[in-house]
Parts: C-alpha cells; structure tokens; sequence
C-alpha cells in the first residue's frame, strides 16, 4: 500500500526535464554538423551553408531557461556561464561580411515575398498609417484606417479637420491626441506645401509633423521603392542587437550601423523581414529560438534554446 507521505511526495515533485535537452512542446532540432537522419536531412534552412562557418557553432544543444536541470557545465539560455562544450569562437566577427551574407540568406528563406503589413493604397493612406502605428500594433491599426479612409478619402479632407475633430476616428490606436495633431499637420503641410503630393525626399518629409526617419524610411522604401535607410522599429532595433549587427541602443545610430553592414539592396527587404521575424518568432519576451533557422548563428544572451555560445552583450 502507498502511504499517505509518498502520494504527496509524487503530488509535489516537478516533473523532470528529459535528458535528451528536449523541453516541452519544444521542438528539438538536429545539431549542425551531426550525421543527418534520412527523415529530416533537408528540414533545417541553410544548414549546408554552415560548413563556412566556424566550427565552435556546431557544438551540441545548451539548453534553456525551462532546463534547469542541465547538465554541470552546460550553459543555461539565461547565458551567465559558459557552457563547458561549447568553446569561445576565436576571432568572431560579428559583422563579417560571410556571418552578414548568412543572416540575409536564411532571411530569404524564411520571408521570401514580406511587404509592409500596413493596409494602404497610396503614399498619404500609408503615412496616416504608419503615424498611427507607433505604440499600436498593425492589426489594430488596420483595424481603424479602412473606415477613416472611406470618411476623410483625400489628404485635402484631413488637411480640412481641426487634430480635435480626428481623435475619436484614431482613438483606439492609443496616444490619440499627439496622433491626431501629427496626422493633421502632415495633411496641412502637404496641402500647402507640397501640392498635395506626399514628398519622396528624406528632407521634405522630416519637416512634416510627427515624421521622424522610421516613418521617413517605410515611406520611401514602401512606397516609392528607395533604399535610402533602414527602418528601425522596435523588431529592428531589438534583432539587431540580438544578431550583434549593432551594439548600439539609439534608433538613429542602429540605422547607421545597419547601413554598414547591410547591402543597400537590400535595406528595404531586410527591415521587413526582420519586422516579420520580430512577430513570429524573435519575439520580445520569450523568443522561439528552438524553432528559428537563424538559431546556429545567434549568440544572443536571452536565448530560450541554444546550440551556441551565448554571448551577454547581444540582447535587446
Ligand atoms: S535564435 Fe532566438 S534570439 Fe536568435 S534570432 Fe532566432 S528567435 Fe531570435
């Protein structure tokens, strides 16, 4: 018979985790470099790109935040130790050219077709757009535009309102009166200054209200198709760290960085790629590194999985 202590020790004993590194609902990948199983040889993206890379990126899975039975030795994702197998990669360079060409090919792959995710049919609805998406999610901003483009179609009838008169129409995006006045002094001065074209100038569009050069930057990228810059969103500016393509913590000196470092070709593509990555699995809080295909290459310190070193400077 099970006496009443050993039923209460079984209630109370967390349950362990396996061995293996597996976690719950996790799913655990192969290691690169290791003998690949006739199954899912081809499952991981980019992996034979690897054999350029150094081999102390190919070492067995240090486990995460949720392990914390790992192994003596082993690096938890919390990235304060290193782990005993995983060595330091000597003369790592963040922001080799090779490491770079890496992150955007496996970019590719991941998000080969992803265009601005704001509803817009012209470059002033993209505007309004992107001003009202600052604090507020693209869902719930295209939530509100369809219904504010069908009552106010031009900007000559935002240019007309008063910033009082639009609040309830953007109230739910949050900070509706800054956004009201910004959205209202673009149309006034597009109106009076610039025909009533929005202006496909970085300048022109810095003296708008409420324009800064993120906004600057989706405009003229996704608009009128320039590669003047880099959007640094909050997805941007937190992977780039992540990814070591920046140390910086400023919007403006992460977008000169990623300038270096990244091809002009591909400035606007890779903003809205790593936007889309943010989203879906680079996420703020608790990333999805175990299901990422940038995982082998990331030394980010706030890993939830990791088959790397972690490195305690790369986070958001
Ligand atoms: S491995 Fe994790 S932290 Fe690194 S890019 Fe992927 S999801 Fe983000």
């Amino acid at each position: 018979m099970v006496g009443l202590e050993t039923i209460m020790a079984l209630g109370v004993v967390p349950r362990q985790p396996a061995r293996t590194g597996r976690q719950d609902k996790v799913r655990v990948r192969q290691a690169p470099f290791s003998k690949p199983n006739a199954d899912n040889k081809d499952a991981r993206v980019g992996t034979g790109a690897f054999a350029s890379l150094p081999r102390a990126e190919s070492r067995a899975p240090s486990r995460g935040k949720a392990s914390a039975a790992a192994p003596k030795g082993r690096q938890s994702a919390a990235g304060k130790s290193t782990p005993a197998s995983v060595p330091k990669i000597k003369g790592y360079n963040p922001v080799a050219a090779e490491r770079v060409a890496e992150i955007l090919k496996r970019l590719d792959q991941l998000y080969p077709e992803v265009k601005c995710a704001l509803t817009h049919a012209n470059a002033w609805e993209l505007l309004v757009a992107t001003i009202l998406s600052a604090q507020s999610t693209d869902v719930n901003v295209n939530r509100v535009t369809p219904e504010l483009f069908r009552k106010y179609p031009t900007v000559e009838a935002f240019a007309a309102l008063t910033p009082e008169q639009l609040e309830p129409d953007v109230r739910s995006t949050g900070f509706f009166r800054n956004k009201s006045k910004s959205v209202v002094g673009a149309a006034k001065k597009i109106v009076a200054d610039f025909g009533g074209q929005v202006p496909d100038d970085m300048e022109k569009l810095l003296t708008l209200p409420g324009v800064a050069r993120k906004t600057a930057n989706v405009i003229l990228g996704s608009w009128f198709g320039k590669a003047v810059g880099v959007v640094v969103d909050t997805h941007v500016h937190r992977i780039s760290r992540r990814l070591e393509l920046t140390t910086q913590n400023d919007p403006q000196k992460i977008e000169q960085a990623l300038m270096k470092v990244i091809p002009q070709e591909k400035w606007i593509l890779f903003s809205h790629q790593i936007i889309w990555h943010g989203r879906k699995l680079c996420i703020a809080r608790k990333p999805k590194c175990a299901e990422c295909s940038l995982e082998n290459i990331c030394h980010a310190a706030d890993k939830t999985w990791s088959t790397v070193e972690m490195h305690q400077n790369a986070k958001a």
